[in-house]
């Protein structure tokens, strides 16, 4: 319900210098798991921490959740600092990759456990149950135990679980890493549908770029403890800011540059390429364009001079079903992958092993790498 960067709603969940150093094992160096880093998440977002294991990302949700706290920084959750309240203290709930549920528990059980151990009146807790079991559509099944349900609806009481209690945050750890792909690909849009259902904010952890993409209103990249870029997921995959995020976020293809002015630079082999440099001139840099922002043509084709070009030679041609996968290799040396859509579309060509072809892309689709 709410668009990509939008602040006007709130901050939910705010972190401001948060640091956490663990202590190396015996006489070992401490470990800075998360160093320093300042996030805003709006109320009401999907906010996905994106990055490979020992990132941090963990480390991250864990403060906000209370079960780590910070060794420095403060966080704060609708403006309230949070940073070292016990979890049951903070207006959150964790749903956790090991759904943890009570095998000897029912479905209705499960999810009425923790109001009942608030001591909250019966016909509340009936009441709530019901409405959760029904957002999480398991209508049916509110007496079977853990065992006799698929894993997708085992993750799902562990959603109503938490949502039972009505946070106002609620954390995600990879709660989709146990199931298979299909039924983790249907979960996804169940779970950013159940999101907007219940207009709450999500923060969720993941490894998996194109789960962070699919699902994310924002998502901030991790590596190495630091936050590497925040956006929308169409920002980050289109405007990748340093060559780990755009190689942690899909294929791209990388050309060292050198900068001509603000917006060209120049390939190794000479050729002048329109982009927004952001360098001095003179300075070294690295240009990325996409895989399918590339397009093929015959040398002989006419020259658009909408499109900046490189000319080079096919060395491998890749059958992908609905696309061919073309590895060309540039006159100034790159190796570059281009992905174009199959079949015989107007203005779509196809080549074999060793033909020269006009490697070609729209300037707007390419960028310039901090390195
Ligand atoms: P994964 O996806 O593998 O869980 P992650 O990105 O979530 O990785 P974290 O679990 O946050 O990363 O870990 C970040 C770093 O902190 C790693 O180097 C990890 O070994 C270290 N670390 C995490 N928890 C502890 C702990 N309790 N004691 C010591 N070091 C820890």
């Amino acid at each position: 319900p709410v668009d990509a960067t939008a602040s006007a709603t709130g901050v939910a969940v705010a972190l401001h210098g948060v640091t956490k150093r663990f202590p190396g094992p015996k006489g070992a160096e401490a470990v800075t798991a998360v160093d320093a880093i300042d996030l805003d998440i709006a109320d009401g977002e999907f906010f996905s921490l994106l990055g490979p294991s020992g990132c941090g990302k963990t480390t991250t949700l864990r403060m906000i959740a209370g079960f780590e706290y910070p060794t420095a920084g403060s966080i704060r959750i609708f403006g309230d600092e949070v940073g070292l309240l016990p979890p049951n203290r903070r207006p959150v709930n964790t749903v956790f990759q090991s759904y943890a549920l009570f095998p000897h528990l029912s479905v209705a059980q499960n999810i009425a456990f923790g109001l009942e151990m608030q001591k909250v009146d019966k016909r509340e807790v009936r009441q709530r149950v019901a409405e959760v079991i029904e957002l999480v559509q398991l209508q049916g099944r509110e007496s079977r135990r853990p065992k006799q349900l698929s894993g997708g609806q085992q993750q799902r009481v562990a959603l109503a679980r938490a949502l039972v209690n009505h946070p106002k945050v609620l954390l995600l750890d990879e709660p989709l890493g146990a199931l298979d792909l299909k039924l983790r690909q249907a979960m996804q849009l169940e779970l950013k549908q159940l999101q907007e259902r219940v207009g709450i904010t999500f923060v969720y952890v993941t490894h998996d770029q194109e789960e962070a993409l699919t699902m994310s209103d924002r998502i901030a990249v991790m590596d190495g403890g630091r936050l590497l870029q925040v956006g929308a997921p169409t920002e980050i995959y289109d405007r990748p800011r340093t060559r780990f995020v755009a190689d942690f976020i899909g294929d791209t293809n990388l050309m060292p540059a050198t900068v001509v002015d603000t917006d060209t630079v120049r390939l190794v082999d000479g050729t002048p390429v329109r982009v927004a440099s952001g360098r001095p001139e003179g300075a070294t840099c690295t240009l990325a364009i996409r895989p399918e922002q590339i397009g093929l043509r015959s040398p002989e084709h006419d020259r658009d001079p909408a499109l900046d070009a490189v000319h080079g030679r096919v060395q491998r041609v890749t059958f992908l079903g609905n696309a061919t996968s073309y590895e060309v290799v540039a006159d100034g040396d790159a190796d570059l992958h281009v992905r174009v859509r199959q079949g015989n579309a107007p203005g779509i060509e196809h080549f074999a092993v060793g033909d020269r072809v006009r490697v070609r892309w729209l300037p707007a689709s390419a960028t310039v790498l901090e390195d």
